[in-house]
């Protein structure tokens, strides 16, 4: 069958590929550890589950408006003010199936046909191809260990055009787990400002943080509030990745075009996941705590045994649960020809399923995630190094 041009752009996932074949391994009973995961390997709180449960025998089962319940909308309204410091109105907000589908609706809603869009690399995967999707040019900025993975404004100077519309920050990052800082995210907003270019800030790892602070770019003045789009949900950091659950706020003509969007394509998000939402921002946040706390024990009880792999580098990350160390090195030392080459072998011949950087645009790197307990990470680890020592 004869697809669409716009579909035929998509680029397939590389991470596609290894999770297939450590699925195949695995079900051929192969003791694969697998350090490839982007969810918390945490179940959801139990009374986020009871007031889900509540809402379905309450016949809260229906549809609502399209971009969220009012009540749902307060409770983001209310989140922002209280870990931001940040003022939306209602119609300033919008709720979406996920923090995927905000960013995809807002796209949708900001692009032209040549639109640029600027892209740190290493990105999260699906900008790119959700740029693309909306007609939008990725325009790429390369972000290396140098800068801990940060951009500067230099660097957007570079790239800028009169075609640049939007750029996408994600602090902290998947996949390196940086965060950037108060100056950091100035320098980037004086640029924003002075060329009227908005800012995509996706803040869905917010709540893990184990070394420094989040800010949102957004609270730094009144004039880049106006050209931020907030990207966040309970996603990572309630651990609700399959409850479908995200918000944008932003501009308030913006995220009507977003809703309207919503209104044609998705409708509503999931009914008893809102009311789920809703507990999960106005409930008990100790579970908060505890996840940062685990995740915080465990990066720190990993990283030195990661650093002692022939030829590893890695920046200790600040937050996030990913270690996204530089193997070109290691690579060199196994006689090997590049990253997603090692990442296969170490697959095949050690049952350690990793992400290769390539998917993340800087194909030096590998992404490991410690959404995985300690002995699993620990024992992984050991694999890695003696794969890499077998080989030397
Ligand atoms: N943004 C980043 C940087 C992510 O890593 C993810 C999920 O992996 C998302 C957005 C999507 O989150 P959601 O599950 O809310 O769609």
């Amino acid at each position: 069958m004869e697809l669409s041009q716009r579909v035929q752009k998509l680029t397939p996932s590389s991470t596609l590929a290894i999770t297939a074949k450590a699925n195949e391994l695995k079900a051929a009973g192969q003791a694969v550890i697998g350090l490839a995961a982007g969810e918390p390997d945490f179940n959801t709180p139990e009374n986020i589950i009871q007031a889900a449960f509540k809402a379905v025998e309450e016949g809260k089962t229906k549809y609502t408006p399209a971009g969220g319940l009012p009540k749902l909308k307060e409770a983001i309204q209310q989140k922002l003010e209280r870990d931001e410091g940040l003022r939306y109105e209602l119609n300033e907000i919008m709720v979406a199936s996920g923090a995927k589908h905000a960013l995809y609706n807002l796209f949708q809603s900001i692009l032209d046909e040549g639109d640029e869009v600027i892209i740190p690399i290493p990105f999260w995967v699906s900008y790119p191809e959700q740029v693309k999707l909306a007609g939008g040019e990725p325009v790429y900025v390369t972000t290396d260990e140098s800068t801990e993975f940060k951009v500067t404004a230099d660097q957007l100077d570079s790239v800028l055009s009169d075609k640049t519309k939007a750029i996408i920050l994600n602090t902290p990052s998947n996949p390196t787990g940086a965060i950037y800082s108060r100056e950091e995210l100035q320098a980037v907003a004086d640029w924003a400002v002075q060329h009227q270019i908005i800012v995509v800030s996706d803040e869905i790892y917010e709540t893990l943080v184990y070394d420094g602070e989040h800010i949102s770019i957004a609270a730094l003045g009144e004039d880049i509030k106006k050209l931020t789009v907030i990207i966040n949900g309970v996603s990572k950091s309630h651990s609700m990745t399959g409850w479908r659950i995200g918000y944008a706020a932003g501009d308030r003509q913006l995220i009507k075009a977003m809703t309207d969007l919503a209104s044609h394509s998705t409708s509503n998000p999931t009914t008893p996941s809102q009311w789920a939402a809703i507990e999960a921002y106005e409930g008990d946040q100790t579970f908060l705590r505890e996840m940062n706390k685990t995740f915080k024990s465990r990066l720190d009880a990993i990283y030195p045994q990661l650093m002692e792999i022939p030829g590893i580098e890695c920046i200790k990350p600040k937050g996030a649960f990913y270690l996204y160390p530089n193997v070109k090195e290691t690579v060199r030392l196994c006689g090997l020809d590049n990253a997603d080459q090692f990442v296969e072998e170490l697959l095949e011949t050690s049952l350690v399923a990793v992400v290769p950087g390539s998917s993340f645009g800087s194909p030096d790197n590998i992404r490991l995630s410690y959404a995985t307990d300690l002995e699993s990470m620990t024992e992984a680890i050991k694999r890695i190094k003696q794969f890499v020592e077998e080989r030397m």
